[in-house]
């Protein structure tokens, strides 16, 4: 699939590595393929919820055609296999989709309802070549073409159950004797059907993976600063504003950082742009991960500046991170001869701490620590300078 502006996408991303790579085995490298799992367990919830509700009916219907149409003992027999197996296992899966706790085993359940329902119409057949009643055997094309498209297994999921079904049914018919000619022409539509629903679940899975993928990049589009692979500005803005909130709310103190490379004109001026973009990547990485944690978060604000927001920490465990930075950023050694704070790259980072009260905004936070940082300009560069709010405690 050929998708739109990938040269905006981070190169680092793992979306577009994959989708450069491709998945014609159907897998993902390990990240993704977890990720994956979770967003088709979702569109296997819900397809799955209507599916079973389909295939409830259906088998209702049948049960009101046995009934009416079969002879005895036969009905008693067929009708106690539909209501005694088929309704419950439908019954039970349907209601598996609303049980949050089941949420993750739903591909198991979905292949576990749809290999039973199929073995309990592969017995449906054998009963009535037993009394040698004439039941069509297209029950079993119908289970199977049913649980290749309706139901959204995953590829290896419904070929599983396909095959297996499909080797229970020949099982079946050879035990109760049945005519080799007829044999092999109803094997062959049951196996042609499993090989076109094969051919079909497989381009499903494959589409399903490619939307995943597009979702993907469309985000880190929206999302992430192209060079560095960090939030971009207004990701971060709506992301700082969660932590804010809930700060305000928890009653949590919040770390809020700017953070600029120290003498960076004159680092591009000598050693020219790509090299200042790479060394950009670098220290975006350093900071990256300095601020892993749910509620923590690091983007690039514009330009050389970067901005940092650090959740519930006490002053000194947040100091500890920032001299991280600080102290990691000059340990990458990134040569710059023309620098009056050190003979390599630098940032000076600029801390306001702080407890946000219901007045406040965000806005004033990073008032504060942008005075912070003009502070540790001043003072030299290459350090880390804190400007708490009047009150705070330490
Ligand atoms: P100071 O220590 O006072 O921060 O000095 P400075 O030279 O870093 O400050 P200034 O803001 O004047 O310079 C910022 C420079 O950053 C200007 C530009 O050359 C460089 N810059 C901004 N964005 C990018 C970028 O995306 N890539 C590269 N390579 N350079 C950039
Ligand atoms: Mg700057
Ligand atoms: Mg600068």
């Amino acid at each position: 699939m050929k998708l739109p502006h990938l040269e905006w996408v981070n190169q680092d991303s793992p979306y577009l590595r994959q989708h450069q790579q491709g998945f014609r085995l159907l897998q993902f490298d390990d990240e993704l393929e977890q990720a994956f799992k979770l967003y088709h367990a979702d569109l296997l919830l819900r397809r799955m919820r209507w599916a079973l509700l389909v295939a409830t009916l259906i088998a209702l219907v049948f049960v009101l055609v046995d009934a009416l149409n079969l002879p005895d003992p036969l009905r008693g027999q067929i009708l106690s296999v539909r209501i005694g197996v088929i309704q419950p296992v439908l019954l039970l899966a349907w209601l598996a989709t609303y049980r949050r706790g089941l949420r993750q085993h739903l591909q198991l359940i979905g292949g576990i309802a749809s290999l039973l329902c199929g073995l309990a119409v592969a017995s449906i057949i054998g009963l009535a070549r037993h009394h040698h009643f004439a039941l069509p055997y297209e029950g079993i094309i119908l289970v199977t073409v049913f649980f290749y498209f309706m139901v959204n297994l995953r590829f290896t999921t419904a070929v599983l159950c396909g095959w297996l079904v499909f080797v229970a049914y020949v099982a079946v018919e050879v035990a109760t004797g049945l005519t080799a000619d007829l044999l092999v022409s109803n094997a062959l539509f049951l196996g042609l059907a499993n090989i076109i629903g094969s051919v079909g679940c497989y381009s499903l899975e494959h589409a399903a993976r490619q939307n995943f993928i597009a979702h993907g990049l469309l985000q880190e589009l929206a999302e992430k600063d192209f060079l560095t692979g960090l939030l971009n500005r207004r990701a971060f803005s709506e992301r700082a504003e969660r932590s804010w909130r809930q700060a305000q709310r928890e009653k949590q103190a919040l770390g809020v950082v700017m953070m600029d490379v120290d003498f960076f004109k004159r680092y591009n001026d000598h050693y020219g742009h790509a090299a200042g973009d790479e060394a950009l990547r670098l220290i975006a990485k350093v900071i990256g991960e300095h601020a892993r944690r749910p509620l923590d978060c690091a983007a690039r604000y514009g330009g050389e500046e970067f901005v940092g927001i650090w959740y519930g920490l006490s002053e000194a465990q947040l100091l500890v991170i920032l001299e991280g930075i600080r102290s990691g950023i000059e340990a990458l050694g990134l040569n710059h001869a023309y620098s009056d704070a050190a003979g390599v790259v630098t940032v000076s980072l600029g801390l306001a701490y702080l407890t946000p009260q219901s007045h406040q905004g965000l806005g004033e936070a990073l008032r504060l620590a942008d005075v912070a940082l003009y502070l540790a300009k001043e003072q030299g560069r290459n350090r880390v300078m804190a400007k708490r709010q009047e009150g705070e405690a330490k």
